[in-house]
């Protein structure tokens, strides 16, 4: 680097190509990140087309498990996401215990800076290693758009699981969109979890009643989460062979 000359660098990943610019960033507690500007050529992140054409999920971002996908497979949601915003929450409260401008509340401020970082690392790997498994087993993934607001436990774990929801969707996006792939958003007010995907009507759990309802009967017994996904690949389909998706 110019002024500053050669610095170790532990590489996150590859290059992939020269890069024209470089950032340097230093966080609050103290570490150094280097970001830089690569050109690729379009295309470069293509991936093989699947051979099966049958390789496509709906996702339902859930409320028990992260995500379920078809079949009923889930996504767990990662404990370390609760254990953070459980500390997060002690060492906030600790601090805004502490007298403002007091030599204890200065001590406790690196410590929560220090618990955030670590946090947003692991939240980004582990979101990085889930969308590129979605991405590269599905030629096409349907989900539906976020709920603003969604009822949570606490605002602490309101603010940090939407959170997350929000990124791996924005990241699947960008991903399955380079990758070749077919990307499809679902109109939020599509009633995935009311419609029974066996015979179309609005039987399944509604309102804030139906929350705690994992299964519900209409003919057939439904698992909640199941039938959602059915219900989501099914309208995601459907807008693709209507045009109405840009895929
Ligand atoms: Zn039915």
């Amino acid at each position: 680097m110019a002024k500053v000359g050669d610095l170790k660098v532990a590489w996150s990943r590859e290059l992939p190509a020269e890069p024209s610019s470089v950032t340097v960033v230093k966080t609050v507690t103290g570490k150094y990140y280097a970001s830089f500007v690569v050109a690729v050529d379009d295309g470069a992140e293509l991936l093989e087309p699947l051979g099966d054409p049958d390789a496509e999920t709906g996702i339902d971002l859930g409320l028990k498990s992260f995500a379920v996908l078809r079949g009923g497979k889930v996504i767990e949601s990662p404990k370390f996401l609760r254990t953070m915003e459980r500390r997060l929450k002690k060492a906030r409260r600790s601090l805004s215990r502490r007298q403002r401008g007091g030599k204890n509340r200065q001590k406790a401020r690196p410590a929560l800076a220090r618990l955030h970082e670590k946090a947003r690392n692991q939240r980004d790997d582990w979101l990085n290693k889930q969308v590129k498994a979605l991405v590269s087993e599905n030629r096409a993934l349907y989900v539906e758009e976020l709920h603003v607001a969604g009822p949570a436990k606490s605002r602490m774990a309101k603010s940090v699981q939407d959170a997350a929801f929000g990124m791996f969707l924005s990241r699947l996006e960008a991903k399955t969109r380079r990758a070749g792939r077919t990307f499809v958003k679902i109109d939020r007010y599509f009633p995935s979890t009311r419609l029974c995907s066996a015979c179309g009507a609005l039987t399944g759990p509604k309102g804030l009643d139906g929350l705690g309802i994992r299964r519900w009967e209409c003919g057939a017994f439904h698992d909640r989460d199941a039938n959602a996904e059915i219900d989501i690949r099914r309208e995601g389909r459907r807008l693709v062979a209507a045009g109405h998706a840009d895929t």
